[in-house]
């Protein structure tokens, strides 16, 4: 309507005024106005309709606006908006049974935290408080978050900038058949050799001072290198070996977005600890928490857990959380998630790998799908730089912007990730956007 149009353009001009905004250079940026969202659909500020491939930061698994999450938050804020962490409260204790009931093995406590970022943290503090040591490891090619710990946590370019040498982290490299470091031509190779490098890493830094793995189960941001065959395994097992806690961070992989209620379900592996955010309310109400084991929790019986904060366990958000679980279930979210990944993403990317010079390789599982664009498959020279973006791939995010499609793009990756819910004819029509994106990629590529 106009009145919508109206206050979209209020809002950019105030947010040009006023808004700071995350990871950007403040006259580089021109935020796209969106004034109303619905399901897999949202709205700009010149009145386009698009479809919403990236489920925003990755975190909309049920899609915008679900009804029964909104009436939720609604009939919660009539209740009680906010109250202390100390106190109990029923949202907060069903939000906790309910997520201590999905997590594997025997994961029965949680910690609630506002995000994704402070949840790697707190799992982080618990480790070092249960093992008594400091260090900790974590993946090259990976996102933890942007809190100082978090981002050191992190392997991608964000880290350098907020490196100062104090974090105590060290990074290993993962499994990446398709940019290997280990020279491996099979997974079976890959897996071999990212074990014995890990236990390497392990050794060379002494195992007595290394309290956590930190590992995102499937990476998200950084390129959705879904882990071969035996790798989730061998990990658990070296960090049970070396006395290691090992923390899964599935705040991208949880909640469905793998097609299982957690990524690790996929290997049957259990971590120490379990970082979650995002899915697990969809982001309606900022949430985020760490599933904690119980011989973590035991160190904490009797000593104090030296760490909170006022929105601990937030009533508004942990009734979004409810809400959204039980709607995920009822709805067979998961199921619908594994299935069209199965039956319609993975054999249209295969077909656009087939039929586009500028696919170098796709992969992914449930609805978690990367495209790496190329501009040469022989010596796999990616599309953009690492760490950046180049005129091919804005051209490619301009066209799908322009022709309705809303897609998750980094470097010279586009993500298929929409909410678990969305109708198999919206995929179709999304992907079918996207293969005419790959024809503005193939321009690019080196002939
Ligand atoms: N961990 C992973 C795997 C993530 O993808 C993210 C966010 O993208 C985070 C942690 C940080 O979460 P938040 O932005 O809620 O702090």
């Amino acid at each position: 309507t106009e009145a919508e149009l109206a206050a979209g353009r209020r809002a950019h001009e105030l947010d040009r005024a006023h808004v700071f905004h995350s990871w950007s250079a403040q006259d580089k940026i021109n935020p796209m106005t969106v004034v109303k969202a619905e399901g897999t659909r949202l709205w700009d500020g010149e009145g386009r309709r698009l479809l919403d491939f990236s489920s925003q930061l990755v975190n909309t698994n049920i899609g915008h606006q679900h009804p029964k999450v909104v009436a939720a938050i609604q009939e919660q804020a009539g209740k009680l908006c906010t109250i202390a962490p100390q106190h109990a409260n029923d949202a907060r204790s069903e939000a906790a049974r309910l997520i201590a009931g999905l997590t594997p093995g025997d994961l029965d406590h949680v910690f609630f935290t506002n995000g994704g970022a402070d949840a790697v943290e707190h799992a982080i503090r618990m480790a070092r408080l249960h093992t008594g040591r400091k260090k900790v490891l974590s993946a090259y090619r990976s996102y933890h978050g942007g809190t100082h710990l978090a981002i050191n946590a992190t392997g991608d370019p964000r880290r350098i900038p907020n490196d100062y040498g104090d974090s105590g982290v060290v990074h290993f490299f993962a499994p990446f058949l398709y940019r290997s470091y280990f020279h491996a031509a099979t997974e079976a190779e890959e897996t071999e050799r990212a074990l014995r490098h890990l236990e390497d890493v392990i050794q060379l830094e002494g195992a007595a001072n290394i309290a956590a793995l930190l590992l995102e189960s499937v990476p998200g941001t950084a390129g959705i290198m879904v882990p071969p065959a035996g790798y989730m395994a061998g990990v658990r097992e070296l960090t049970r070996k070396y006395g290691i806690m090992y923390i899964a961070d599935e705040v991208m992989a949880g909640f469905g977005r793998t097609g299982k209620w957690f990524a690790v379900d996929h290997w049957d592996v259990v971590p120490d600890l379990l970082a979650f955010a995002k899915g697990v309310n969809s982001g309606y109400v900022p949430l985020g928490g760490v599933a904690i084991s119980g011989a973590v929790f035991d160190t904490f019986r009797e000593r104090a857990y030296p760490g909170g904060l006022t929105y601990s366990g937030h009533p508004l958000a942990c009734a979004a959380a409810v809400a959204t679980i039980n709607a995920m279930a009822d709805e067979g979210m998961i199921e619908n998630a594994a299935d069209l990944g199965e039956r319609v993403v993975r054999p249209a990317l295969e077909d656009f790998a087939a039929r586009h010079p500028s696919v170098g390789e796709v992969r992914g599982v449930g609805m978690f799908w990367a495209i790496e664009l190329v501009k040469d498959r022989g010596t796999r020279e990616p599309l953009a730089p690492y760490g950046s973006s180049s005129q091919a791939m804005d051209a490619v995010v301009a066209f799908c912007k322009e022709n309705g499609l809303l897609p998750f793009a980094n470097f010279n990756r586009l993500h298929v990730v929409p909410a678990l819910n969305i109708s198999e004819e919206d995929l179709r029509e999304g992907l079918a956007i996207l293969d005419r994106a790959l024809d503005v990629a193939d321009g690019f590529v080196d002939a």
